[in-house]
């Protein structure tokens, strides 16, 4: 059992990570082993025996498929589509992926090797010391183990629990994943049908062709060459600028710390104070379907899960969407894809395009584990050019600064295709990032401990030339906006203003674009006042 359950360990990137894991594995495999050997009929006992070792390496195959052809291992995301899949889907997807003789070659020589390996592992109990040694590890591992849950009870924690049952043991983790996974797509199907799909529309002049929208993630104004940071953070929004066809907002926030409340107010008219949860309202979705908008979701970010959950919502209400990779939010990823794996997608969408079109591109932009965020090779600052009380800053500094880097010509890839279009690309990130600035212990985003540096946030638009000619008093508009207070809770009346399109729940004083705009109003960052 444990031999076939190793293929988890290959998912973490330190040693420690993996022994702790390993030293949880054996813990999980004794469990099991314990419960099987209460069952008191002898052949019972024996048939749930071979059931489970029989399913293990079911799993073993599984696990390896995926975390060779998907960089992971099956996790809740893939469950919900194989709960959601057709038999039909099913077998395209064999004929299409399996049915390849290198596949099938591979599998019998797999098969034929844990045969042998079984064969071997029940002749060691007859070497001297294997059962005693063996006796010892798992003794110690169940210590660790149980200690660890010990310490988990004081600190009001689920840790290693959790990682027991999602991450141990194939047989369980699957069982668990199902479960969950069949647990939220009933919850998901509720708050996907809740709200105002058909909203009425008072008034529809909409006519812009293309309305972009790049939702970027964790990054913080603070740190774009284009905000003043002193590092070269952003040339290419930077020229775009000095050339007169981007704007760059000094002075907005996000309502929240963290992707899932601020998404929740983002694309819906809830927002501060606001009564409800944020699916009971209408969305910028419903809305623009209405007014005949072509409406395009496409994401690099979780396609399901406590995280994901939100972004989903939005991208089941559009005319069409795609995710770059189906993962969950206890995804074991051993490679997330970088964001210029949207460009494809956008691409293909793009061939597909109507009169007017509304495009979301969810990014992983630069969210933890910053270094993940960017191929190596793009690397372009080091801990030596960073500020920073001490090396950990520097170098965190210094990762941060190539994600944004990064960052800036994912968006200019994105800006590039719409150049020569009559087209507007707005970007705003979800929120921000306190990158060591306040909190000097950790680097991150949170609802709790949230300080100004992680709501502090960028928002650019982007005009092509043949905007600017079309819609000459709109782009005056978005000029005399620049450093109007905005927060991004707002961002519906803002859009909506934008492409002139009304409905009762519209407020022009809410939109950042309008004349009328209140910039009195008190904006709230989680709970407290900015
Ligand atoms: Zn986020």
């Amino acid at each position: 059992m444990l031999l076939v359950n190793l293929t988890a360990l290959t998912t973490l990137n330190s040693f420690g990570k993996s022994l702790h894991l390993f030293l949880y594995q054996c813990f999980a495999v004794v469990c099991l082993t314990a419960l099987i050997a209460l069952i008191p009929w002898q052949r019972a006992r024996k048939v749930v025996q071979d059931v489970l070792i029989g399913l293990s390496v079911v799993l073993l195959f599984t696990d390896i498929y995926f975390a060779c052809y998907y960089q992971g291992l099956p996790d809740q995301a893939i469950m919900e589509v194989l709960i959601a899949t057709t038999a039909e889907e099913a077998w395209g997807y064999v004929r299409a992926n399996l049915l390849n003789i290198w596949l099938i070659g591979g599998l019998v020589v797999g098969l034929g090797l844990v045969y042998l390996l079984f064969h071997f592992v029940v002749k060691l109990r007859y070497v001297k010391g294997v059962v005693r040694t063996l006796s010892y590890v798992l003794l110690v591992a169940s210590l660790f183990t149980i200690g660890n849950m010990v310490k988990d009870v004081f600190k009001h924690k689920d840790k290693t629990v959790k990682s027991l049952t999602h991450n141990c043991c194939s047989v369980l983790r699957t069982g668990t994943q199902f479960y969950e996974g069949w647990t939220n797509m009933r919850n998901f199907e509720r708050v996907l049908h809740r709200g105002n799909l058909h909203p009425r529309l008072l008034k529809n002049s909409s006519s812009i062709p293309y309305v972009v929208f790049i939702l970027g993630e964790s990054t913080s104004r603070h740190h774009l060459g284009i905000y003043g940071y002193p590092l070269n953070t952003t040339p290419y929004m930077a020229a775009r600028e000095r050339s007169g066809n981007l704007v760059k907002f000094t002075d907005v926030i996000s309502p929240h710390g963290q992707t899932m409340p601020a998404l929740g107010k983002l694309f819906t008219f809830y927002r501060h104070g606001a009564k409800g949860a944020w699916y009971d309202y209408t969305d910028l979705f419903s809305i623009l379907n209405e007014a005949g908008y072509h409406t395009v979701w496409l994401s690099n970010q979780e396609f399901s899960g406590i995280y994901g959950n939100n972004g989903r919502v939005y991208a089941e209400r559009c005319s069409e969407y795609a995710f770059t990779k189906l993962r969950g939010s206890d995804s074991y990823t051993i490679k997330d894809p970088y964001d210029e794996e949207i460009l494809p997608l956008l691409d293909k969408s793009l061939k597909g395009a109507k009169a007017k079109n509304f495009i979301v591109l969810h990014l992983m932009g630069t969210h933890q584990n910053y270094k993940f965020r960017f191929p190596e090779t793009f690397r372009s600052f080091s801990a030596t050019e960073e500020k920073g009380e001490n090396d950990k800053i520097k170098q965190t500094r210094a990762d941060y600064d190539t994600a944004v880097r990064y960052n800036d010509s994912i968006m200019n890839d994105i800006i590039k295709r719409f150049e020569d279009k009559n087209a507007v690309v707005i970007y705003v990130s979800d929120h921000a990032e306190d990158v060591m600035e306040i909190n000097k212990k950790i680097a991150g985003h949170s609802e709790i401990g949230l300080n100004r540096r992680m709501v502090e946030i960028p928002m650019m638009v982007f005009t092509s030339k043949r905007f600017q000619t079309a819609y000459p008093m709109l782009t005056a508009r978005i000029r005399n906006a620049a450093n109007r207070p905005f927060e991004t809770d707002d961002m519906i009346h803002a859009l909506l203003d934008l492409m002139d399109i009304h409905t009762a729940d519209y407020k022009p004083q809410l939109s950042v674009f309008n004349q009328h705009f209140d910039a009195k109003r008190t904006r709230y960052y989680g709970t407290k006042k900015y």
